[in-house]
């Protein structure tokens, strides 16, 4: 058998000489953080890339996503409302905000917030609604617009899994009043950990650049109760160097999409989402969902015989959300009918998948999900 594990994902990197060689002004400067120069070059090559007019650095997804909220002024204790399928740091940059998040279910056809059930839960609470463009499926940007505009909502979207999408065309930042991407190690861009928001008013721009640099605009004044996310100049040029190689990237990505889903196409019991023609993907994730009926065992069986084989798959996402201790314990997350959450929690599987998967890897790992089939 082979030795090697095989995990979930693995971080692009570029080649080593090329990433030392960029480092090297920083020798001279010594200028190593506090929006330096790389800092500005990446946010100028980023709304280049990503055909947005504002980009905002920060030091993480996670405290991109907290500080556009907190930028947006909610009253404390107002409502938000959510999708209870995603990464836990979306519900956290809610809830460290000061707000509820109010959880509504998501579409068997994609994973995403089913807008259909947004307007049940509004109140004279709510003020914004943060939907995740799960594994790069793009919600129903158009119908959760028509509902903000109808009752005055903020609409922040974690696209930390959309780098680089587009939607009929259009840039996947374009979107709501902003859009937070995450550059952590394990996405398809990455900058170390990093993390960015987008959007079209340079009045948040400004805000948002307080707020990562504890609210300081000079040696003696600090405006805003800030935090600390800058991005450093590290991690910018890593990142300066990867989007060199992104289109690559998400090419070899979009090829080892298409072999898994010929290899999974007759296998009865397991099931794809379905592409949408209106999205182009950057092939981020490989969600697979394993009916126990027609599969003839469980996801768990399957999640545990892959990782006998070293095969570490992802439950991405279970549990839900608004299953977590730290929601459940202290009542947050005023939860409606989950039941298409519940669901798909219970049968999704998120196989590895990375530019440099070997294909035979791929093999292996689809003969073992055929041979633990029924
Ligand atoms: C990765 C991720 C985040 C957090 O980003 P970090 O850069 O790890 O802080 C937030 N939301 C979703 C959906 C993510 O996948």
């Amino acid at each position: 058998m082979r030795d090697k594990e095989i995990l979930v994902t693995r971080s692009s990197m570029p080649p080593y000489e090329e990433y030392i060689e960029a480092i090297r002004p920083l020798w001279d400067s010594h200028w190593i953080t506090n929006m330096g120069r790389y800092h500005k070059e990446l946010e100028k090559e980023l709304k280049e890339y990503l055909k947005v007019p504002e980009v905002s650095l920060m030091v993480n997804g996670h405290m991109a996503l907290e500080l556009t909220i907190q930028a947006m002024g909610f009253p404390a204790g107002s409502e938000v409302i959510t999708t209870p399928f995603t990464f836990i740091s979306t519900t956290h940059a809610i809830v460290r905000n000061g707000l509820e998040p109010v959880f509504c279910d998501i579409k068997e056809s994609d994973g995403t917030i089913d807008e259909e059930k947004i307007e049940a839960l509004i109140t004279e609470k709510t003020v914004a609604v943060v939907p995740v463009h799960v594994y790069g499926n793009i919600c129903n940007v158009e119908a959760i617009q028509r509902i903000a505009d109808k009752y005055n909502l903020k609409v922040i979207y974690d696209a930390a899994h959309a780098f680089g999408e587009t939607y009929k065309g259009a840039g996947v930042s374009n979107f709501g009043d902003a859009s937070v991407f995450s550059f952590h190690a394990t996405k398809v861009f990455n900058t170390i950990e990093g993390g960015a928001v987008t959007f079209q008013n340079h009045v948040l721009y400004e805000k948002l650049f307080d707020l990562k640099n504890f609210g300081i605009r000079g040696e003696e004044l600090a405006c805003e109760v800030g935090a600390n996310a800058k991005m450093n100049e590290f991690a910018a040029i890593m990142g300066l160097c990867n989007l060199k190689y992104i289109g690559e990237e998400i090419e070899k990505r979009r090829r080892r999409t298409e072999y898994y889903r010929e290899l999974l196409a007759d296998v009865s019991g397991v099931k794809l989402f379905q592409p949408d023609e209106d999205i182009e993907y950057n092939a981020a994730y490989l969600p697979i969902m394993i009916d126990s009926g027609d599969f003839g065992c469980t996801r768990d069986e399957l999640f545990a015989y892959l990782r006998e084989n070293k095969i570490k798959a992802r439950k991405y996402f279970y549990p839900l959300i608004s299953n977590q201790v730290c929601y459940r314990k202290n009542g947050k997350g005023r939860a409606a009918a989950l039941e298409t959450a519940e669901k798909m929690s219970e049968r999704i599987l998120t196989l590895p998948l990375y530019a440099d998967l070997d294909f035979d890897i791929m093999d292996e790992i689809v003969d073992l999900i055929k041979q633990k089939r029924k």
